[in-house]
Order: C-alpha cells, then sequence, then structure tokens
C-alpha cells in the first residue's frame, strides 16, 4: 500500500516550496489510491508554535490537500507530532542499545572538543574517536555508577559505501568512512531529528518518501538507522529546490512566497495548485492547464524534473486568470458582485447589472481585486457629459487626433442616450448613422469614437461598455465616486 507524509516544521508560514513538496505527496497518494499523512516534525521546542501549526493546517485545507491521518484527524499510527511521541523514540533507542547498534558514549563536550582538534592536525574527518565503541561491560558499569550523563551513539562501519535509487534523482551513494559514529539521543534524553524521522517514518509504514532536496544528505544516516531497526527502507524522491527568476534560492526579497499571502491577494486555490504542480512536472504535453482531478490522473513521480524549477508570478497570475475565467458563469458573477459591494464600487445591483459587467470585463482581470479597477475605471467617463480640463477644454480633445477632432462636434449626447433607451439594437442604430453623417466607418470610426465615449484609447467591447455605462447611470447600481 502507498503510504506518504508531509512532514512540516511548525516553526513559520508554509512556502510555496512546502505547498508544492505536500502537492506531489498529495498526489502521488491519490493517484496510487494510497494514503496522504501529516506529521508534525515539533521536536525543536523553542522554534514550534501552535500558532504556526494553526496556519499550516488552514494554508493546506485552503489548499484542498486533504490527509487521511494527522493530529486532528487522527489515524492507526497516532500521535502524528513528533513531540508527542518520545516513548517511542526512547523504546527504539533501547532497543537499538540492546543490539550494540548503538552503544553508550560519556565523553564529556570537553574531550569531543578535544577529539575534532586532533582530527583537524591530522587532517581526518572529525569522526569520533573516542574509546566507548569498544569499551569494556566494567568501564561502563563504573561511568553509570557514578552518574556520568551520556549520548546514544550510532555504531557507523567504518568502510564500505551505501546507495539508494531515488526516483526522481537516480542512483545516490555515500562513503561511509567519513561519516563516523552519531548521536541519536541527547544526554538530556532528548532524541535527535534524523532518528525521530526515521522512526516515525517506519512505525507509520511510509512506503514513499517524498521531500525537499535539502534533505537528501540526512538521507544517509536515516538509512543506517533503518538498517539496524530491522524496518524495510521506504522509497526516496528528492524533489528539487525552487529558484527565483535570478536562479538564486527564492526567499521573501523576491516578493509573496507564502501560500497565507498568495491567498490574502486574491488568488483561487485551483490556480496555486495547479501553478505548483507545474514547478517541476508537466505531463509531457504542451498542455498546463490542469484541474485538481487531472492531475491525480496524471502525475507520476518519474515525471518530476532533477533540475530546480524557476518561480514566475507573472505567469502564476496569469494561470490565475484562467481558472477564474473557467468557473461556471454564475459562480465568477458572485465572486465579482462580491467584491464589487464589498469595496463599495457597486452599491446595489439589479441581478443583471453584475453579469453584464462580468461578461464584458472578465477577459481583463486574472486576479480577483483587479475586477474593482476595471469596473471603476470603464464607469468613470460619464456619457451625458463633456468632461473639461482646469482650461475649459474638452478632455477628450487632447486624447484624439486632430482629424477625429469633429466627432466632438457632430455628437449629441442627448441622442445617443435616447438611443440608448431601446438597449443593444438601439445603439447599433445610433453608430450607423453618426458614422454615416461623417462618412466614418471600421477602425476610423470606432477608435476615435471609443476615445470620445469612454475617454479611454483601450476597453472592452465598445457596445457592451457603453450599455453598461447607461445602464449604471440609469439605475443608479454603481458608486461612481469611488472609482
Ligand atoms: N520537517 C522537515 C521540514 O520541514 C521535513 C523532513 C522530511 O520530510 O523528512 O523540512
Amino acid at each position: 500500500e502507498v503510504r506518504v507524509r508531509f512532514a512540516p516544521s511548525p516553526t513559520g508560514n508554509l512556502h510555496v516550496g512546502g505547498a508544492r513538496t505536500a502537492l506531489f505527496n498529495y498526489l502521488f497518494a491519490r493517484s496510487k489510491g494510497g494514503k496522504f499523512v501529516l506529521r508534525i516534525e515539533d521536536t525543536d521546542l523553542e522554534r514550534s508554535t501552535k500558532k504556526s501549526e494553526e496556519a499550516l493546517v488552514n494554508d493546506l485545507t485552503w489548499l484542498g490537500l486533504n490527509w487521511d491521518e494527522g493530529p486532528d484527524v487522527g489515524g492507526d499510527y497516532g500521535p502524528y507530532r513528533q513531540s508527542e511521541r518520545n516513548a517511542l523514540y526512547k523504546q527504539y533507542a533501547e532497543q537499538l542499545l540492546e543490539s550494540g547498534a548503538v552503544y553508550r558514549c560519556f565523553c564529556s563536550n570537553e574531550e569531543l572538543e578535544e577529539m575534532k582538534e586532533r582530527a583537524k592536525q591530522m587532517q581526518l574527518p572529525p569522526v569520533y574517536m573516542g574509546k566507548w565503541s569498544t569499551a569494556s561491560e566494567a568501564e561502563i558499569e563504573a561511568e553509570l555508577a557514578n552518574g556520568t550523563p551520556y549520548t546514544y551513539r550510532f555504531r557507523v562501519p567504518p568502510e564500505g559505501s551505501l546507495k539508494i535509487n531515488d526516483l526522481i534523482r537516480g542512483e545516490v551513494s555515500w562513503n561511509l568512512n567519513t561519516l563516523g559514529d552519531f548521536v541519536i539521543m541527547r544526554s538530556n534524553g532528548q532524541p535527535v531529528y534524523n532518528f525521530c524521522v526515521t522512526v516515525d517514518d517506519a512505525t507509520m509504514h511510509i512506503s514513499h518518501v517524498i521531500r525537499a532536496e535539502e534533505h537528501l544528505p540526512n538521507t544517509l544516516r536515516q538509512a543506517l538507522i533503518y538498517k539496524a531497526l530491522g524496518f524495510p527502507m521506504p522509497t526516496f524522491a528528492h524533489v528539487s529546490l525552487i529558484l527565483a527568476p535570478d536562479k538564486s534560492k527564492l526567499s521573501k526579497r523576491h516578493g509573496a512566497t507564502s501560500v497565507g499571502q498568495f491567498k490574502e491577494m486574491g488568488y483561487l486555490p485551483q490556480a496555486m495548485v495547479n501553478y505548483l504542480a507545474l514547478l517541476g512536472w508537466g505531463d509531457g504535453t504542451e498542455n498546463e492547464f490542469f484541474s485538481v482531478d487531472e492531475l491525480v490522473e496524471k502525475f507520476t513521480l518519474d515525471r518530476v524534473n532533477k533540475s530546480g524549477a524557476v518561480f514566475d508570478s507573472v505567469k502564476l497570475k496569469w494561470m490565475n486568470g484562467l481558472h477564474l475565467r473557467s468557473l461556471p458563469q454564475d459562480e465568477l458573477v458572485k465572486i465579482f458582485e462580491d467584491r464589487w459591494k464589498s469595496v463599495g464600487v457597486l452599491v446595489d445591483s439589479d441581478g443583471t447589472f453584475a453579469k453584464e459587467a462580468t461578461e464584458l470585463l472578465k477577459d481583463g482581470i486574472d486576479l480577483i481585486p483587479d475586477a474593482d479597477t476595471a469596473l471603476s475605471n470603464l464607469l468613470s467617463y460619464p456619457l451625458h457629459t463633456t468632461l473639461t480640463s482646469a482650461e475649459g477644454k474638452p478632455i477628450v480633445q487632447d486624447k484624439l487626433s486632430e482629424v477625429a477632432a469633429g466627432l466632438i462636434s457632430a455628437y449629441d449626447s442627448a441622442e445617443l442616450l435616447a438611443a440608448l433607451d431601446e438597449g443593444h439594437a438601439g445603439w447599433q442604430k445610433w453608430v450607423k448613422s453618426f458614422g454615416k453623417s461623417l462618412k466614418r466607418k471600421g477602425k476610423g470610426l470606432f477608435m476615435p469614437l471609443r476615445v470620445l465615449l469612454t475617454g479611454k484609447v483601450h476597453g472592452p467591447e465598445m457596445g457592451g461598455s457603453i450599455s453598461l455605462i447607461y445602464k449604471a447611470g440609469q439605475c443608479g447600481a454603481v458608486n461612481l465616486q469611488s472609482g
């Protein structure tokens, strides 16, 4: 059975890197009909906070990455917080002591420092060279009787190598001769991180460890512990780093990097998930638009890229626009309407105004808050008045070419407003006769006409725009002040 886990340390916000790791685990579990476990790695008691854990849980939930087992939902292999698993770590440490895989090390910090110095002088790797790996029963008994504090030190084979087959990185191997015997439990009884992770992954029956590349070096110690405990080794898959556009490690100075920030900015979770999946993965085609269900169907670890993926916030925003526009119409209208009302652009709605506005404007909107300016921009130029500048010159004249200036004198706003009373057909009739009177049509008519009527050079489809502006004036649904 496939069992994977996401194992965040609750020491800060969920960043895009962590979210992608969680997503790959989730997709792998769902695509294999397996289980996705959430484990909170809060052994660092100084830096771990409940608040971070809650934020993590909220962000993962918002992304829709539901887990089958975890601290909140329970499961057969709990507890799912490392801070609650001390008895288990202790039990396995004792087992390893009994089997001889670890030994009690009574060296003081001073002695260890001296050893390091000596190794340095002899140009040897800083491995443990103390006597406790070979101490006699009597020597050990004597220190125990004295109450000398001791650590549990793991016995590393002095020669040879260890190799794993990483699903993303291929074969990875390490020489053992530079590792040295390492501590798995401190003298105060605190288990060491790599030991906890191994005991957890083993006792939670994790089949695949999918995690960030930065944990690859930990894998060597963890693999040795697996062997010593007699547990089957999981399959490893180490996912590459996420890079900034300048190829440096992505960090705060590159802008928003935490899931919470994107949520605040108005991103849709399905767009985040789609974009995160593309950071190092693709289905082998040109297609980049995927729903979560499609991702579950298509995702395989062997298509995950070995090299670092660049985080491109412009592309993320573009992708958000795709997802926004692929929502069912009612849903999109509701989102925009709620947004417009909450920021006060829209005061009231007769039911069709928000719908028409949404249809007209949606193509230019990638992010929900962009809808505010899109609407207020459109409506900021009332049809029935000719705005004048401080010098008393019609403003449109500045934007109209000399040739098109004749439009201004020919234009009669009362005529247009009367025509608009008849809806879209009225608009079409008016445009036709207005163009005829000026002997203009096509681009030569519509470009200057847009400037004349909306005060702008570009904008959404003109008939729709003008009708909407007219409607806004009629029904008083819109707060023009806020524009
Ligand atoms: N707690 C580690 C982290 O947040 C993850 C360790 C692992 O996945 O093995 O980076």
